[in-house]
């Protein structure tokens, strides 16, 4: 078996049937059929059929799903549009109307509402809990709970799920898991090293890396992938032929850029603890981080992910100092997004509180003056004195 970084340049090759070295753009809806009827047959039929309509497949999709398959350590993968069409269509593989789910009480905004909204619905019931307790996980189980879904670390709070736990608690219960490894990048975290069933993913974060592509996957074993691609044909959420190139790309540089990531990040907060104008600084990778230890215990590198509190004495003023750092920021970009090799930052109240607080009088999640940095690969100097000149400008 080649190694992983082997593998990310490598694998699924076979699938470019020309001399390129780089496989061309497969710009096509459909395929010639083969000789005989049941040839076609047999291309419409078997899963993820890279020559036969493309909602049911591309000979660029079908590399990507090996590589994803090696990255997660599972059987197979399927590739989708977003990473929103991961979920759902993953989420739909698991469950139909009387089936109970337990979710995270903090997701990614799209899947919260999805959770919350979407599926009960549709007759699925959702309970939420906070994830930082198993205690809660398993004092949700029921009869009828046939899923349960994390996402660690989550966004933006950056809380962990103790994986292992979670995995055995429906081991020992009969329920399928799936993770949101997002944020942590299978270069950090494999959530199969731990009996997690399946793992989706936005790829449009670190594994395209670029920021120029949108794209989901679901990986998991082969009998699941089946179902989730016979599903994603009905909900029809297919990557394009030119995103699944550009993810193909993204990925040969895949763990040289999550290195970077992961060391630039981790000298930024440490750095950014020891500065004036700021309360607090939530990385996973600081010791003050309240589960460093749980995070040390599943993941190899603590991804580009963090989170700065901004000082001040009223919430009023955490959010003028908020506005007033992301106006003076010249590197970092006032973006939503994260994971490329570009500095990212958003002010998570301005985006998330409203989506969070439908139900009225809910205490707002995220303080006026939190900022989400997702860290790129420039040069940790730049980033550093930008930051500096930014928070100085609070003073
Ligand atoms: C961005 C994101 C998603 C959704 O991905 P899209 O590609 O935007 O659909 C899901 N989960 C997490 C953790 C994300 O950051």
């Amino acid at each position: 078996m080649r190694n992983l970084e082997t593998d990310l340049i490598h694998k699924g090759e076979q699938y470019n049937e020309t001399r390129a070295i780089t496989p061309p753009i497969y710009q096509t809806a459909t395929y010639i059929a083969g000789e005989t009827i049941d040839e076609q047959l047999a291309d419409a039929t078997s899963t993820k059929s890279p020559f036969f309509y493309h909602r049911h497949g591309n000979p660029t999709n079908s590399q990507l799903g090996e590589i994803l398959a090696k990255l997660e350590k599972t059987e197979d993968a399927l590739l989708l549009a977003t990473g929103m069409a991961a979920i759902s269509t993953a989420v739909l593989t698991c469950v139909v109307a009387g089936d109970h789910v337990i979710a995270q009480h903090a997701h990614y905004a799209a899947a919260q509402v999805f959770f919350k909204e979407f599926l009960p619905a549709y007759g699925i019931e959702v309970t939420h809990v906070d994830q930082t307790d198993i205690a809660n996980f398993e004092a949700a189980v029921q009869k009828n709970t046939k899923l349960i879904y994390v996402e660690t670390p989550s966004n933006p709070n950056l809380e962990i799920t103790d994986l292992e736990a979670v995995a055995q608690l429906a081991r020992n219960n009969k329920i399928f898991t799936i993770v949101d490894n997002t944020f942590a990048s299978p270069i950090n975290q494999t959530p199969r090293d731990f009996g997690i069933d399946a793992v989706v993913h936005s790829a449009t974060k670190y594994l395209g890396g670029h920021s120029d592509l949108t794209a989901g996957a679901i990986c998991g074993s082969k009998e699941f992938i089946h179902q989730a691609w016979r599903k994603s044909l009905l909900l029809g959420a297919s990557l394009s032929p030119m995103d699944s190139w550009l993810l193909l790309r993204g990925l040969k540089t895949l763990t040289l850029r999550i290195k970077q990531i992961n060391e630039n990040a981790l000298e930024l907060a440490t750095w950014l603890e020891g500065q004036q104008g700021i309360k607090k600084v939530t990385y996973a990778g600081l010791p003050s981080h309240s589960q460093h230890a749980l995070a040390k215990k599943q993941m190899h590198g603590f991804t580009g992910m963090l989170t700065i509190e901004l000082s001040g004495d009223s919430e009023q003023i955490g959010y003028s100092n908020a506005q007033t750092v992301l106006k003076q920021l010249e590197i970092f970009a006032n973006a939503v997004s994260l994971g490329g090799v570009e500095s990212l930052v958003t002010h998570p109240a301005s985006l998330w509180n409203s989506v969070q607080q439908r139900e009225a009088g809910v205490k707002p999640l995220f303080p006026l003056g939190l900022l989400r940095i997702s860290v790129g690969i420039e040069h940790i100097d730049d980033l550093k004195a930008d930051l500096k000149q930014a928070l100085l400008s609070l003073i």
